[in-house]
């Protein structure tokens, strides 16, 4: 059998999402056949992310500059701000460039079940980057989870009275929908058909 090291790499891989231990061992097979090719490039990526890798100060993107590239971005409309729970909805939302503002990550829902509460999120911090003025909108894309929608209601609420405009995404997301799961015309129609929220 394999050595040691080799083994201990497996083992590392298989715990990565999408991965089991058998697709695990067929990676690490082809990169040790793409030693100088392969396995150089992706040692060099995790190098850099290991040393650069930082959460942006105003809305908890994760990337190698502070303020992230989407926040230092002056091409994107700065008026109008995307709040997701995660990291990975954001780059969802992303990915094809639906929406063109800044975003916002809460690093998660409210759930009363997990002893999630309001001040393990950043909404604090997404309350008073409204408060300083200058955003228009908040769009609330929470998934279409009773937790999702929870947190989007609660954050509705502390932003009442706020000159600034709450709406969300239009629930063609499906029942229990994560962003990160859903094909881009799907998330284009909901951010398109998004609404004031109730
Ligand atoms: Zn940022």
């Amino acid at each position: 059998m394999a050595s040691q090291e080799i083994e201990t790499l497996a083992q590392g891989l298989a715990r990565l999402p999408g991965l089991g231990p058998r697709s695990a061992r067929r990676a690490v097979l082809w990169l040790i056949k793409r030693r100088d090719t392969a396995l150089v490039q992706l040692l060099d990526a995790l190098e850099v992310l290991k040393d650069r890798l930082v959460e942006c100060d105003t809305c908890g993107n994760v990337d190698t500059c502070n303020p992230c590239q989407i926040c230092a971005d002056t091409r994107r409309e700065a008026r109008s701000i995307c709040v997701v729970e995660d990291v990975a909805d954001l780059w969802a939302l992303d990915r094809a460039r639906l929406f063109t503002g800044k975003y916002h990550v809460l690093g998660g829902r409210l759930s009363a079940l997990d002893g999630v509460r309001p001040e393990d999120l950043s909404i604090a911090p997404l309350i008073e980057r409204v408060a300083r003025g200058g955003i228009d909108e908040v769009v609330l894309a929470m998934n279409a989870t009773l937790e999702g929608q929870t947190t989007a209601h609660y954050i509705a609420e502390r932003l009442e009275g706020m000159a600034v405009r709450v709406t969300q995404l239009a629930h063609g997301l499906p029942v229990g929908g994560e962003l990160d799961y859903l094909d881009e015309g799907t998330l284009a129609q909901a951010l398109r058909a998004r609404r004031p929220v109730s």
